[in-house]
């Protein structure tokens, strides 16, 4: 199931706890991996894992969203126990993407807005997550070095920040908006973190076709016009600043 061999014969993409991490539209990150594969006549499921539901350990590839700081609680908590079941997936070379609240709760150890103390992450990188004191909201550009991919867009909505143990690669630098400098999430083999919604693989689709092609190999051409539109207009909101926002007064989202 790795690099160009071939494919399972259906590829199976869980979505993972979407009544608590999808708050933000990062359903669509499921959603539009598996039409990006259906759409290339490569037979393809969503998998709705549900809370108390068992983590199934043989999907192909695993998309987490974000989420409000209580729910992603729950969510950790439920998660905690099955950590190995993630753990397995990446070590037989299944992706695991997630998003902002999913990032967080995958690394070391998290505190949230109004909690002092951290709490235990699943361990799956190593990474501290705790308030930055203002929130970090609007459109983000961030500069990937994954090949055909580079930079990504997407819309950033936190309140938490995620410090990453030295060993650690991000996602990749922010270049946008401008400012001090900072870097988003965390990729490590066949893990990717980050902060960004959209859902960030619809407006990116060549991130998309990255972790795709990570479980099927080659992917060949498909009409996506409307993707590569929607991902150019979104790229030119960022680039001229649109949309920024800072919400320091805001709590516990
Ligand atoms: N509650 C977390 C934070 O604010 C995650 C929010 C999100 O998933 N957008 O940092």
């Amino acid at each position: 199931m790795t690099g160009a061999a071939p494919g399972p014969s259906t590829v199976s993409v869980g979505l993972v706890y979407p009544e608590l991490l999808g708050t933000y539209g990062d359903r669509g990150n499921a959603v539009v991996l598996v039409d990006r594969l259906r759409w290339r006549g490569i037979p393809a499921e969503l998998v709705e894992v549900h809370v108390r539901e068992p983590l199934p350990e043989q999907l192909d590839l695993y998309v987490l969203g974000g989420g409000e700081d209580a729910a992603q609680l729950v969510a950790l908590d439920e998660l905690r126990p099955q950590a190995g079941h993630l753990r397995a997936a990446l070590d037989r070379g299944a992706p695991v993407f997630s998003v902002c609240a999913g990032f967080q709760l995958l690394g070391s150890s998290i505190s949230l807005v109004g909690r002092t103390e951290p709490v235990d992450g699943l361990g799956l990188y190593e990474g501290h997550t705790a308030p930055t004191g203002s929130r970090w909201v609007g459109e983000a550009v961030v500069a990937t070095d994954l090949p055909g991919v580079g930079e990504v867009c997407g819309f950033e909505n936190h309140g938490a920040s995620t410090r990453l143990g030295a060993g650690e690669q991000p996602f990749g630098p922010v270049v946008l908006p401008a400012g001090e400098p900072r870097s988003d999430g965390v990729h490590r083999g066949r893990l990717i973190g980050t902060y960004l919604h959209g859902p960030v693989l619809v407006r990116n689709p060549a991130l998309a076709d990255h972790l795709l092609s990570l479980v099927v190999g080659d992917l060949g051409p498909v009409e996506d016009d409307l993707a590569v539109r929607l991902h150019d207009t979104r790229m030119a909101v960022a680039r001229s600043g649109g949309l920024r926002q800072t919400d320091p007064g805001a709590r516990r989202r």
